[in-house]
This record gives structure tokens, C-alpha cells and sequence, in this order.
């Protein structure tokens, strides 16, 4: 399987190749060249199979530049018992008849980034090995929260790498900000933005298409390289967990081969879901994929008008790993639906850096609507849906998931569709604990309390374990104290590495 650029540029491009750009050099993103494809008898397979075995079957396919024992060693290291608190790692947890939450939040940082995070090192380390590469790999993130714990957990002393974390100073909660400013490791490196996660983000893309910055860097013998989710080596190992999904519905009877089912996606920067699209793409049998927003809903505006606009006001939300107006990951779903044409993707980018906004054709806005339902949540139906399943079900969800199901029964009020569906639970509850509580037992159990103090609260009310990850956050000593301007993010990056 070779890999080429969405923007044209670059083709013909090995696996590894694309894992260690993360970009391409054209500012693109790296696609499969070729589609994969499983017959309803292959996906019936994977219903006895653990889920490193799902992920084997899967990866294979993408990844032909590594072996299968290769392949094998990145699994097998990164799904492990020591990492992930489930032993299904990706455990499927039925609600009610035709909804099942797919949680995927077991891992070390307990949000849904672990699932690929925790394997993407292994997968670079190989990478820089095949690709011959002889320097040292510099991984750049811009996070919304979560990216950044989980990538700076995966690399963490690994070799050959070093990993410097941009978040927005004031745009994360107080458990993920002490989770990145508590990092341990020799090669880590988490600096605040004074900006949203869309400054970071942009300040990350601009420092990595910089040339000045290329040359002192080739001096250096460094190699910048991405965790964000425009990584392919970030984007493949989350295809696995629709199929895994599946396999699990298959093996506990509830759908036969070849039944459709709707998969639900909380969604920021369409990362996510655009993984349930290739799985979709790959063969596995999908009604529709619905596409969750919180109040910065350009994308649900995108999917019902055919218009991506930047141009509003970015609102910070309770579900703020989804706080993203510039979603980089749809640039793939355009390209897949044109057939791959970078023409118009070039185009709508193009006119998305210069206005802020594009608009697509009638036949691709079609295309979108058929596949994808979009809708949004905003803060006051979050929290209702959060104390709503709790009273109901006794199960207690995060915002974000919260306004995954909010939409979800948005969805099936506008359509009567009553297909069995798939919610993806992308955070632990304790993750984003204060609204959590303040959802399910009111403002006034918040009084006095710190984020941290909630934790308590929350484990008592629903007897739940605090996660490994949160426990004793408070009480570590804070490692990373530095600040900086969205202007001055490359300069940090120059003094970090000593250009
Ligand atoms: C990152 C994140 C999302 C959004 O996922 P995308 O792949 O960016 O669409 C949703 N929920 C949580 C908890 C996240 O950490």
C-alpha cells in the first residue's frame, strides 16, 4: 500500500514515510492510495478474536512495509493490561436495546487518544528505522487537552524522540492541565499558548512548512514529525475499534453478518469518525455515521448547507476537546469523495487559509448527506443528558459523550431511524468531573470543591474507581511552567532544541 498527499504533491510514498512526515510536504495530508476491502466472512472472523487480534487483521493491510511480526510487537506493546485498566481494551457496554456505548477511555490518560497514542511511538520508532532516517525525531502537538497527555504518555523517553506539547493556556480543564504540567520524562517538553486550540494548532502547521526553520533543522539533524491526528500512523489504529465494535455485536448475537449499524461520534477536529468512515469504506456493513457537535458546530452547519465557515465566534464549552473551528481531518473525506482529485481539495484549502470559508458542489454535498447526519448540543442539553442517562440507566458518561447521545436522539426524533447504533464514549466521567457532578448532583455539590476534591465526590455518588491516571494529579509537582504568545511558539521550539 503506498500513500499520497491530499493536495497532490507526493505519491507513491511507503507507510512509514507517511508516519514519519505526519504532513506532507505540500501541506497535505497522506491517504492510502488504494482502497481495502473486507468481505462480510473476513469481518465475521473477528468476532473471536481479543482485540490485538482485530487490530493485527486490520493493520496488516495498511501497513505492508512492516512485517507482520513487526506489526505484532507494535500491538502487543501498546494494548497491554498495564496500560489499559479493561482487558477488552475497547469494552462494549450495552444501554439499552439499540444502543451500545463503545468506551474508549481505558487507556493511561483516560480519554479516547490513548487507543491510537499508545501505539503511534511503537509504529514511528520502526518507521525511522526502515525509512533509514539517522536524526532525531521532533514530535510538535498542538492539543485541545487530551492529544497532549496522551501523546507526551506514548513518547515519553522513547528513544530517539523528544516531544514538545502547545495547549491553550486558558482553554483546558484543571485535571488535563495537571496531567501535561506533571509529565515525566527526559524528552518531554508542555508549553501554555496564550490563544484557543486553533492558534496552537495554526502556529504548529506554520512551524512545520517553514523553511528558514527546515535548514537550521536539517543542521541539527532533527526531524519534525506529528502526533496530531493528521498523522495516518494516528488515524489507522482507530479504524480497528469499529470493527471491533462490530465483531462484539456479531459475537453477542445482536446483528448477523452483514447488518447495518449507525456509529455515533463526538467530534472535534474529525479524526474519529473519519476512521468509522474507512472502516465504512473497508466494507464494514453502516447505516449512517452521525457527526456530534457542541456549540462551535461548523460542522453540522457544513454537513446540512455544503458550507465550511470558520468565521464565528469560537466558543469554550464543557466538552472542550471538541472546542475546534478548523477540523483538518475533513480534508481527507474530501479527497476520498472526489476520487481522489486534489484539484478542488486544493481550492476549498486554499480558500478556507484566505476566507476563512468554502463551499462545496451540490453532487459532494450529496455525497456528505448520504453518508453523515449532523448535529449539535450545546451546553444546557449536554448536562441534561448526562443527569438524564445516569437516572436512567445508573451509567455515567463525560460531557463529550454526552452530547454524542444528545445528538444521537436528535437524530432519531428527525429520522424514526431505529437501526442498532454505536455511541463512541471518547473520556472517562472523572476527566471532566466538574460538569459531571455539577450534571448529576447539582451546582451545589461544586461549592468549595476542586477539581480534584470531585474526583471523591464523583467515585462516591456513582461508586465508581478513580482512574490510576487522575488519582494524586493535585499532588504532584508541576515540571512544566513555561508560557508563550501564539507568535512565539517557533522561537520556543528553536530554543528547546538549540538552534
Ligand atoms: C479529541 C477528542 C474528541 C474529538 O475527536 P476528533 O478526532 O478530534 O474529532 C472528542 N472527545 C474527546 C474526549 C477527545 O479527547
Amino acid at each position: 500500500m503506498y500513500y499520497e498527499s491530499t493536495r497532490g504533491g507526493l505519491k507513491s510514498v511507503s507507510s512509514a514515510e507517511a508516519i514519519k512526515r505526519g504532513i506532507a510536504p505540500d501541506g497535505g495530508l497522506f491517504v492510502p492510495e488504494n482502497k481495502v476491502s473486507f468481505t462480510g466472512s473476513e469481518i465475521s472472523a473477528m468476532a473471536d478474536m481479543s482485540y490485538q487480534e482485530r487490530a493485527l487483521y486490520i493493520l496488516k493491510h495498511y501497513l505492508t512495509d512492516y512485517s507482520d511480526e513487526e506489526i505484532a510487537d507494535c500491538v502487543y506493546n501498546a494494548y497491554t493490561d498495564e496500560k489499559f485498566d479493561d482487558k477488552r481494551i475497547a469494552p462494549l457496554v450495552q444501554l439499552n436495546e439499540n444502543v451500545n456505548i463503545l468506551e474508549l477511555w481505558h487507556g493511561p490518560t483516560c480519554a479516547f487518544k490513548d487507543m491510537a497514542l499508545q501505539i503511534l511511538p511503537h509504529f514511528l520508532v520502526k518507521a525511522v528505522r526502515k525509512t533509514g532516517e539517522t536524526g532525531e525525531i521532533v514530535i510538535l502537538v498542538a492539543t485541545s487537552g487530551d492529544t497532549g497527555k496522551a501523546a507526551l504518555e506514548g513518547f515519553k523517553d522513547v528513544e530517539g524522540t523528544r516531544i514538545i506539547v502547545f495547549y491553550p493556556q486558558d482553554g483546558v480543564s484543571q485535571v488535563q492541565k495537571m496531567q501535561m504540567v506533571t509529565q515525566e520524562g527526559k524528552n518531554v517538553y508542555t508549553i501554555g499558548v496564550e490563544g484557543n486550540f486553533d492558534d496552537a494548532q495554526s502556529g504548529v502547521k506554520a512551524i512545520f512548512t517553514d523553511e528558514e526553520l527546515k535548514q537550521k533543522m536539517d543542521k541539527g539533524n532533527f526531524k519534525f514529525s506529528s502526533a496530531n491526528s493528521i498523522n495516518w500512523g494516528r488515524l489507522v489504529p482507530q479504524i480497528v475499534y469499529y470493527f471491533s465494535a462490530y465483531a462484539d455485536m456479531l459475537k453477542n448475537g445482536e446483528i448477523k453478518e452483514g447488518d447495518k449499524i449507525n456509529f455515533v461520534v463526538p467530534t472535534g477536529n474529525f479524526g474519529n469518525i473519519l476512521a468509522a468512515f474507512y472502516a465504512m469504506q473497508m466494507g464494514l456493513p453502516v447505516n449512517r455515521l452521525i457527526c456530534a457537535s457542541n456549540d462551535n458546530n461548523v460542522l453540522t452547519d457544513f454537513i446540512n448547507t455544503g458550507v465550511y465557515d470558520k468565521n464565528r465566534e469560537f466558543k469554550r464549552t464543557i466538552s472542550p476537546s471538541m472546542d475546534i473551528l478548523i477540523s483538518s481531518n475533513l480534508e481527507r473525506l474530501l479527497f476520498e469523495l472526489t476520487g481522489h482529485d486534489p484539484l478542488p481539495v486544493n481550492n476549498w484549502m486554499s480558500s478556507l487559509k484566505e476566507t476563512g470559508k468554502y463551499t462545496v458542489d451540490n453532487t459532494m454535498k450529496k455525497k456528505i448527506s448520504e453518508i453523515f447526519w449532523g448535529g449539535y448540543s450545546n451546553e444546557a442539553e449536554t448536562l441534561k443528558t448526562i443527569e438524564a442517562i445516569y437516572k436512567e440507566y445508573g451509567y455515567v458518561i463525560d460531557t463529550h459523550t454526552a452530547v454524542g447521545v444528545d445528538v444521537y436522539d436528535k437524530y432519531v426524533i428527525s429520522t424514526g431511524d431505529v437501526t442498532k447504533t454505536v455511541i463512541a464514549s471518547t473520556a472517562s466521567p472523572f476527566k471532566f468531573n466538574e460538569s459531571v457532578v455539577k450534571a448529576v448532583l447539582g451546582n451545589e455539590a461544586l461549592k468549595g470543591r476542586t477539581e480534584f476534591e470531585l474526583l471523591e465526590v464523583l467515585a462516591k455518588e456513582c461508586r465508581l474507581k478513580i482512574p490510576e491516571g487522575l488519582k494524586d494529579l493535585d499532588k504532584k509537582p508541576v515540571l512544566h511552567k513555561q508560557v508563550c504568545s501564539k507568535f512565539d511558539m517557533k522561537q520556543q521550539v528553536e530554543s528547546i532544541l538549540g538552534l
